[in-house]
This record gives structure tokens, sequence and C-alpha cells, in this order.
């Protein structure tokens, strides 16, 4: 009887973490927005685990222990992969590790294996298809076996090539690597939302995959995503007998490599690897959350096989989490350039992975209510690479009832203005544009290196500027002379000419980072661009309507009222005068566009083509001043349609676009 209770009880807890596991699936793979940490995540898989091997009768192929991933989204167009891809066992101790060795060992009857250990990067995992050394189809892991054609995104990922070198004599193959963005753009990315009043993303995971799953391509280019190869998923005509040849072999072609990777003649070696990348890992300017050990002979690899989801002949030992616990003495409250109001916590200072931790972000109001964090709270802190510590969450068994919960204050805490809370906005904003906290985070974006890129002006000195009332505003300094500066601490004749040749120099600056810099509500780096690139110049800009800055495609109606609002705005009127009368260019360069009996004309190519690949076509098309498009919409000019045209076709004739045929096309560029 009581055998059976406890049958019952492990059944009831399997179940429960099935459920729950499939359920963080979903929010980490499908949304891209996980709830809860990593670790928290591997302790539940891990218990799961455990369970099912102790109670083979209760294992299901269904359970997620047997499973890759998240499946792919509706949205895009599935791709099978030409070989699975397969997730990692875990080891998160040298003890597990050595548990691997010695059956890889066992397994292969030998003494001794050879290892090739790579930093794990925690980025998204991606397949590159090449054929004949040029990039064809990039998609995403999905769940293992299919996965989501994001093509168009992957071509905006600069370091993926579209031609690789010396492999034209390969008729088909798949790279694996992982996409990643690196943490100091994170944390500009992180920055920026925040000044936005948008959701921040939890890490450079999540900001990545979200920025590779995305419809509009020119959303994933504003993000500066980069690329790692580390494995070939598939290959045809080509020989390759370990994985240190494997990874040389995909650097000659022109693949970026992570270079940190090192073979060992044995287990101690790579074991001796981990542990030192375990205490170096915040030197890097990209997250890696352990090092993958890898049998180095691809035979053995073989002969070693998969058993569910993990490849037998690797695994990832897994760097502790930077976690730790601490209490929140007090929640304060920045003000952002555009009036946001941005809390963060004032903690006891805490060590966490080696460093003291006073501060951490708290993004916004309700995001504080969705963890249910209150002043006093004991909480969980987390550190992750250099990136600015988080709050996880409190710890609920440790409050007294004594904590508070947070509100916005009415008045900002900088100006003493009435903070304005718009239903259905995250943020609160002082709505004071004198406010001079705001003119501060207005001045240190307009100068900062993505946007006007003014060297020598850190925010000590912009804010010493402004004590001696040197300047009001960013266009101000643009009048600034040699005998002002000099008022300034440690501002000697070197100092003050460096910093008179770079304000000159910033006036080069073209039209979309001026208009990135102005600091509009809503308006990053890439709303900036999709505007220039409607607008052509500041004038048409700031003739435009609401409604015909709506219209146009990947403009929301809050950007478009944001950016109507800000033009309508006599001070800003003025400031734009001081700019334009300063030098700062205002109108878009004309780009020079190939001139060519196609110039003007867009495309898109469904089907085989009978003359030449579909990709040499594209190429052909550019070159006789045409442009060739990724998606099909209405701005389509001409839909060529070779053999078994895709998809492109009904949705072509849903619009109404003009198909054309091989032939007519050759016609159209004269021949
Ligand atoms: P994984 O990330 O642990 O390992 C497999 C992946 O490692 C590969 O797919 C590849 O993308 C990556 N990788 C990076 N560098 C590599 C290299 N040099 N060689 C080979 N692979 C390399 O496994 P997973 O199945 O992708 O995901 C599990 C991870 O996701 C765990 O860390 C888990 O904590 C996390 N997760 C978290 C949540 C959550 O809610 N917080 C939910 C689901 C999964």
């Amino acid at each position: 009887m009581r055998r059976e209770d406890d049958i019952d009880r492990t059944a009831a807890r399997i179940a429960e973490l099935r459920q729950k596991i499939e359920y963080h699936n979903y929010r980490y793979y499908v949304l891209d927005a996980p709830e809860i940490s990593d670790a928290e995540y591997d302790r539940m898989l891990r218990e799961l685990l455990e369970l099912e091997r102790a109670h083979p009768e209760l294992a299901s192929p269904d359970s997620p222990t047997q499973r890759v991933g998240g499946e792919p989204l509706a949205r895009f167009q599935k791709v099978t992969h030409l070989a699975p891809m397969l997730s990692l066992a875990n080891a998160f101790s040298e003890q597990e590790v050595w548990a691997f060795h010695k059956r890889v060992c066992n397994l292969l009857d030998q003494q001794d294996v050879a290892y090739v250990t790579e930093l794990k990067i925690d980025g998204v995992a991606i397949a590159l298809t090449y054929g004949h050394g040029r990039f064809t189809r990039g998609a995403t892991r999905g769940n293992g076996l299919v996965g989501e054609d994001v093509t168009p995104n992957l071509k905006t990922v600069r370091q993926i090539p579209l031609q690789l070198r010396g492999a034209d004599h390969i008729p088909r193959m798949e790279v694996r690597g992982e996409v990643y963005l690196p943490v100091s753009a994170f944390q500009a990315l992180n920055e920026e939302r925040a000044d936005q009043g948008l959701p921040l993303f939890a890490n450079p995971r999540n900001a990545a995959a979200g920025a590779i799953r995305q419809l509009d391509p020119k959303v994933t280019a504003s993000r500066p995503l980069a690329f790692f190869a580390y494995a070939i998923g598939y290959i045809e005509d080509e020989s390759l007998q370990t994985q240190k040849q494997t990874l040389e072999r995909l650097m000659q072609w022109g693949l970026p490599v992570n270079t940190y990777f090192r073979w060992h003649a044995s287990m101690e070696e790579a074991i001796a690897f981990c542990r030192e990348w375990q205490q170096k890992r915040d030197s890097l300017n990209f997250e890696i959350d352990g090092v993958v050990i890898k049998v180095d002979n691809l035979e053995s690899q073989r002969i070693l096989g998969v058993v569910s989801r993990d490849p037998r002949w690797a695994i990832a030992y897994k760097f502790p989490g930077q976690i730790a616990a601490t209490r929140l003495k007090e929640i304060g409250v920045n003000v952002g350039r555009t009036g946001a109001l941005i809390p963060f916590a004032i903690l006891e200072p805490v060590r966490v992975g080696g460093v003291t931790i006073k501060l951490a972000t708290l993004h916004n109001q309700e995001d504080i209510r969705r963890k249910d964090i209150r002043i006093g709270d004991w909480v969980v802190v987390k550190r992750a690479g250099d990136v600015i510590p988080q709050v996880v969450g409190p710890v609920l068994e440790r409050r007294t009832g004594q904590e508070k919960i947070f509100r916005y204050p009415r008045k900002c805490p900088s100006c003493g203005h009435e903070v304005v809370h718009q239903e259905g906005e995250v943020m609160a904003y002082c709505v004071n544009r004198e406010c001079s906290a705001q003119e501060f985070e207005r001045l240190k974006h307009f100068v900062n290196q993505r946007a006007m890129d003014i060297r020598g002006l850190g925010p000590s000195t912009l804010q010493k500027m402004l004590d001696l009332d040197l300047i009001g505003d960013a266009a101000d300094l643009y009048n600034l002379k040699a005998a002002q500066l000099a008022r300034l601490p440690n501002f000697k004749e070197k100092s003050i000419r460096n910093l008179l040749a770079a304000l000159e120099e910033s006036k080069q600056r073209p039209f979309e980072n001026v208009l990135f810099a102005l600091g509009i509500r809503h308006v990053g780096e890439g709303i900036a661009t999709v505007l220039m690139e409607n607008f052509h110049n500041i004038d048409s800009l700031m003739r435009a309507s609401e409604e015909g800055i709506a219209a146009i495609p990947g403009i929301g109606p809050e950007i478009a009222r944001s950016v109507s609002e800000y033009f309508r705005d006599e001070k800003n009127k003025q400031f734009i005068e001081k700019l334009r009368k300063a030098g700062l260019k205002i109108e878009m360069k004309e780009r020079p566009a190939l001139l060519g009996p196609l110039s003007g004309k867009t495309f898109i190519i469904t089907g085989k083509l009978d003359s030449m690949p579909r990709s040499t076509a594209e190429k052909w098309i550019e070159e006789r001043g045409g442009i060739v498009l990724d998606s099909v919409s209405r701005k389509l000019g001409y839909l060529v349609v070779g053999a078994d045209p895709g998809s492109k076709l009904g949705k072509a004739r849903k619009l109404g676009i003009k198909e054309i045929t091989e032939k007519q096309l050759l016609k159209m560029a004269g021949g």
C-alpha cells in the first residue's frame, strides 16, 4: 500500500514538473521572455530527469527531457534541418564531467580520449545552409527537427558570410553556430528601451532571439548581432576527421569562429580550461554560461551517437549561476532623457561572483508589481557578465509584513514638477521639458557614440558645462569658444583644441544619427533610419502629419504620435533651427545608386530560373540598378516567376503585383 502511495506521489510530482517545464519552455523558446532564472529551470529539469531515471515505468516520449527547444512559430516558414539540431547534456560539477569521461572511455573502449573545449556562447542556435559556397538559407533550431526560416534576418548579420572562400566544391552543407548580442550592445539596447518606456530584455540571449525572430528584417538590422560558427551539421563531398580540423576549416572558409577553443590530450587539461574560464568569463564582451567539452575525433562521435536529445560525445560544463540574496533597502528613481522615471534598487551590499553589488535595475513599476518586489524585501539578485545586476524576485519566506509596495512618486525627484502616468503606459514621465535631469540625460544621449559621437565629452564635463551655464542645450555645444572651455576644470590648451575639433568633426555625422540624437521618445536608431528613408530631410518630416507618419510600414501609432508631438513643440523647433545653423546634416545623403536599365524598379524572384541560379539573378538585377526585396508587399514592382514558384506567388496575386517571366526580365534589362 505504502509503495503504491509513493508511486502515486512520484507520478504526481513528475506530472507537475513536466507541466511547469513545458510552461517555462514556452516562455523561453517561443516568447523569448523567461520568468525564472536558468539555474531554477535547470534544477527542475534535473529533478525530472532523476525521477524518470529512477522510475522508468513513468517515462514518456512526450516528456520535456526527451525533446529539444520549442515548436517553431507559425508566422515563419518551416525548415526541416538536414540533420537534427540537438541540445547538450549538462554537468554542474567536475565530478559529473569525470563521470562523462568514464562513460566515453568505456563506450569507446579506450584508455584516454582527446577533447576540444569551446566557450558555450549564450545566444541562439542557428543553422546556415550553403550551396556551392553561397548562403542559401538560415533557420532557428525550433524543436530540433523543424526550425523557422529566418534567412532575410540572418542576412542582416554582417558576420555571416554570404559567400564562403574555397567552398565551391561542396554542393550542400549546414553550418551550425550561435547568433548573439555583444554585452555592450545589449546594455545600450536596454538603456534605450528604458528611455523609451519599452519593456527591457532579461538578458542578451533573449534580446538576440527576439531580434532573429522578427518579421521585419529592419528591426533585426537595428540590433548589432554577431555570430560564431562551431560545428557542421551536414556536409557533402568533404571529409573531416576531427572537431579541431572542423573549426579550422570553418575559419578558412571565412566563417567567424571563437578562437578561444583548445585541444586537450586528456580530460584533466579540459577541466583546467573550464576552471580558467569560470574565473575569466566577465572579461568577454559576450555572455558565456559554460564550456562545451567535445570528443575531438569525429568517427568516435559517430560511434557514441545520441540518446534522446543529447549527443553522447559532448557535455556542457555549466558555470554556477551568479546569484545571491540580500535586502532591498530602498527603491530610488532616476529621470531619463524623455522624462521617464526609471526605478532602481538600493541594496544591502552583497558579493556576487567576486564583485560587490549595491545597486540593481528594476525596469519599471509594472515589472516590480509583476515580480511582487517590495521595499524592505529580501531579494535574489543576479549578475551576468558585465551587465547591470538585476533583481530576480523576492524571497517570500523571509517576508515580515513590514515591507512596502513601491509607487511612482507624484512629483519629479529632480525638478519637483508633476509626474504623468498615462493609462496603459508602463512608464511614468516628468513632463517638464526644462527639468535639469532630463536636459542632462538628453545631452548625454546627444553626444554618445551611436548618436553624434563627440569624443572627449563625458558626463562630468557636460554636468560642469550646465553648472557654469556654458550651455543650455546640445545645440549650444556648437557655439562654445576656447575661452569658455578654459573655465572647465582640467581643460588646457590641448584638451580644448581636441574638443573643438571633435565638435567640428561631429557635424559630418549622417542625418539618421542627427535624428536619433534628438532623443525623441520611441525613436531608436532603427526607427530613425526608417524615418530618414521615408522623409529624406527634416523639413518634410516636420511638415508630415501624424497619420502620414503612421502610414509608414514599421511605424506604429504610438511612435507617430510621439514624433508628431515632438515637432509641434515650439522649443524643439527652435532647437532644430540652432542645429541647422550650426551646420549639422539634416537631410539624407543621396545613395550612389547604381544606374542601369532597372533603376528605380523593385523585384522578387520566386521559383527556379533557367538561365542562372536565383542568387546570381539577384546580383545581376542589382548590378543593373534594380532593388531586390526580401518580402512581398505593396512596395514590390515585379515578381519574377520561375518554375515551381513558392508561396510568394499567391501573396503577390492577392496584392495585384505585376508578374513577369525570366524572358521579360532579360528584355527589360536590355537583352
Ligand atoms: P543549452 O543551451 O544548455 O545547450 C545547447 C546549446 O548550446 C546549443 O543548441 C547551442 O545553441 C549552444 N552552444 C553555445 N556554444 C556552443 C558550442 N561551442 N558548441 C555547441 N553548442 C553551443 O541547451 P538548450 O536546450 O538550448 O537550452 C537549455 C538552456 O536554456 C538551459 O541553460 C536552460 O536553463 C535554459 N532555459 C531556461 C528557461 C527559463 O525559463 N529560464 C526555459 C528553457 C530553457
